[in-house]
């Protein structure tokens, strides 16, 4: 199973496995439309977005901490 993320917000919309899907964001309200054509991540190179919007707070006050 993969995790089934709202691409404008990242909100976890569900897990499962599909090939095509098309699932409203409750948060957002953006329309996310769904395509497992590949395992690979859409944009290589681009930085892990696998961070929980639910923990984004938390990395955000951890990122306010003095530098270095
Ligand atoms: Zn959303």
């Amino acid at each position: 199973m993969q995790d089934i993320r709202c691409g404008n917000c990242h909100k976890k919309l569900g897990m499962g496995e599909y090939t095509r899907l098309s699932i409203k964001c409750p948060r957002c309200g953006t329309l996310n439309d769904m395509r497992a054509a590949s395992p690979a991540p859409e944009r290589p190179g681009a930085p892990s977005e696998s961070i929980n919007a639910e923990h984004s707070n938390c990395l955000l006050d951890g990122r306010q901490a003095p530098p270095r």
